[in-house]
C-alpha cells in the first residue's frame, strides 16, 4: 500500500454482537501494519477508548469506512446506527448480525415480554418476587438513571439506516476483510451501492468439493452426531442437512472442509429470495418417499427447521418474526 496516500479514517463499532466480528478484524495479524499505514483507527469500542461524544464532535463524513457489525436490537444500538451514518463516507454491514439480524435475530422467534418473562422471572437462578424488570429509566438522588430500551424486534442494519455495503460472514473471513480494504485504499472502482462485497454469488454448493451425484434418495435425516459421515460425499445425499443450497459462497467453503456442513452464515445469494423456501424445495427434491405419511415421517427428523434454516436472517426473511 502506498504511503503517500492521504490517510483515510478508519472505525469499527460493535451493537448487538458477539465480539466475533471484532475478533476477525484482529485476525488480520502484521497486516494491521498495513491497514495503520494506510488509515488511521478513529473508532473502536474494542480497542479504543473513544467515547460517544467524541464521535458526535467528528465533522459529518468524516469516517471514511465504517465497519459496524451487530444487529440493532435496542435505542443505543439505533442511536448509533443513525450518528454512524451520519458521519461516515462508506457505512458496511460487517458480518451476519448487521447484515441480516444474525444469531440475535432468532430472538424475534419470540417477544419483548417472553425474553423479560424468562430472564426475570423463570430462570432457575433468579430470585425476583416482586417480578421487577429493567427500566429504561430511573430516578435516585443524585440524579437520573437511563439505560438503552430493549426493542421487540431484532432488525439488520439496512433496516434502520442506508447501507452502502455489506461483507457477509460469521464472522467474515479476515483475507475477504482485507481484499475490500485493499480495494477501497487503491481507489478501484467499487460494485453499485447496496451490493454484497467480499463474497461470490453462486451457491455454495456450486463451489464445494464433495462429491455430488444425481442419484438423491435421502430416507431419513440425520444430525451430525448421530450418523457417521463418509467425509467425501455432499451431506445432504447422506441425509445430514446442510444449507449450502441456499447460501452464498465465497467462505471458502471452511466448514465441509472441516467435515461440518454448511450453517448459511452468508445468508443467500441474490437470486434466492428466503433461504428457508429453497431449503424447503431442495429437501422435496430429494426425499425419497411417496406416502404422506412416510413423507411426515421423514420431516419429522428435521429438528427445529425454522430455527435451522433461518439461524442467521430471520429479521430479513419472509417470516420475519413470531407474530404476538
Ligand atoms: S456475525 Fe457472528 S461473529 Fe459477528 S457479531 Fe454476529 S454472531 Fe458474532
Ligand atoms: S449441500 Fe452442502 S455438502 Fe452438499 S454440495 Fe451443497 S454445500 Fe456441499
Amino acid at each position: 500500500m502506498e504511503e503517500s496516500k492521504p490517510k483515510l479514517n478508519l472505525a469499527v463499532y460493535w451493537a448487538a454482537a458477539c465480539g466475533g466480528c471484532c475478533v476477525s478484524v484482529l485476525d488480520v495479524h502484521e497486516k494491521l501494519f498495513d491497514i495503520t499505514a494506510a488509515a488511521d483507527l478513529v473508532f473502536w469500542p474494542i480497542a479504543l477508548d473513544t467515547k460517544y461524544k467524541d464521535v458526535e464532535a467528528m465533522p459529518d463524513n468524516f469516517i471514511d469506512i465504517m465497519l459496524y457489525n451487530g444487529a440493532v436490537r435496542n435505542s443505543e444500538n439505533e442511536h448509533l446506527a443513525k450518528l454512524l451514518r451520519k458521519k461516515s463516507k462508506l457505512l458496511i454491514a460487517y458480518g451476519s448480525c448487521a447484515h441480516l439480524g444474525g444469531i440475535p435475530g432468532l430472538a424475534n422467534f419470540s417477544t419483548r415480554e417472553d425474553i423479560f418473562r424468562r430472564v426475570y422471572e423463570e430462570s432457575e437462578s433468579v430470585i425476583n418476587p416482586e417480578n421487577s424488570r429493567p427500566l429504561s429509566e430511573y430516578t435516585v438522588k443524585e440524579g437520573q438513571l437511563t439505560i438503552p430500551v430493549f426493542y421487540n424486534d431484532v432488525r439488520s442494519l439496512s433496516q434502520v439506516v442506508d447501507v452502502d455495503y455489506s461483507i457477509p460472514g460469521c464472522p467474515p473471513q479476515t483475507e475477504r476483510l482485507l481484499e475490500v480494504f485493499t480495494a477501497i485504499v487503491s481507489g478501484a472502482e467499487l460494485p453499485p451501492k447496496g451490493s454484497v462485497i467480499g463474497a461470490g454469488n453462486k451457491a455454495q454448493c456450486d463451489e464445494c468439493i464433495r462429491k455430488k451425484t444425481e442419484n438423491k434418495h435421502v430416507k431419513k435425516f440425520y444430525r451430525p452426531w448421530e450418523i457417521q459421515d463418509d467425509g467425501e460425499t455432499c451431506f445432504m445425499e447422506q441425509g445430514i442437512l446442510c444449507m449450502g443450497p441456499a447460501t452464498r459462497s465465497g467462505c471458502g467453503y471452511r466448514c465441509i472442509k472441516g467435515n461440518a456442513p454448511c450453517r448459511g452464515c452468508y445468508g443467500p445469494p441474490s437470486d434466492i429470495t428466503d433461504p428457508g423456501a429453497k431449503m424447503m424445495s431442495t429437501i422435496a427434491s430429494i426425499v425419497d418417499e411417496k406416502e404422506a405419511e412416510n413423507i411426515k415421517r421423514v420431516l419429522e427428523d428435521i429438528v427445529d427447521p425454522a430455527g435451522f434454516f433461518y439461524r442467521f436472517s430471520l429479521p430479513v426473511a419472509l417470516i420475519r418474526r413470531k407474530l404476538l
